[in-house]
């Protein structure tokens, strides 16, 4: 898609260090390097978010996520990694082609501050998962 930089970055208009390419997907170290060897798997095709995204591309797309994870822990062997894919500006998306961030993580101060939720216990689950078993 024209203006998309991660489409540049797939065509090799706009230079990246690539880890890991297949028909599919590619995958290339984020520039902020939030924690050593952060990494983004992205699909080649421009899809803007996870609902965009096509159940056949969902397998591909993990397959390499899985592959890429493997492969940091054995050049760096973090001591964990957090995986990562913000869907929209309110949950902080700032690049609108989809991606899934694997962040190794080095210690529980190294620079990344996973989000963490305060607790609103409390609700009537079982109603919850009926509204969304309905539309599954
Ligand atoms: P988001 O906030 O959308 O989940 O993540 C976008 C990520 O893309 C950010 O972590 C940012 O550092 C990364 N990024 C933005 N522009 C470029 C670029 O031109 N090259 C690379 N390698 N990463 C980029
Ligand atoms: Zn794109």
């Amino acid at each position: 898609m024209e203006n998309c930089i991660f489409c540049k970055i797939v065509n090799g208009d706009i230079p990246s260090a690539k880890v890991y390419e297949d028909e599919n997907v590619y995958a290339f170290l984020d520039i902020s390097q939030v924690t050593k060897g952060h990494t983004l798997v992205i699909p080649k095709a421009h899809k803007e978010n996870i609902f965009e995204i096509t159940a056949d591309m969902a397998g591909p797309i993990f397959e390499a996520v899985k592959k890429v994870a493997d492969a940091i822990q054995s050049a760096y062997s973090p001591k964990g990694l957090n995986l990562l894919n913000n869907n929209g500006e309110t949950a902080g998306q700032t690049v609108f082609h989809y991606h899934i961030h694997l962040i190794p993580r080095y210690s529980t101060e190294d620079g990344f501050h996973p989000v963490f939720k305060e607790n609103n216990g409390n609700q009537d689950l079982p109603a919850i998962a009926a509204s969304i078993k309905a539309h599954l």
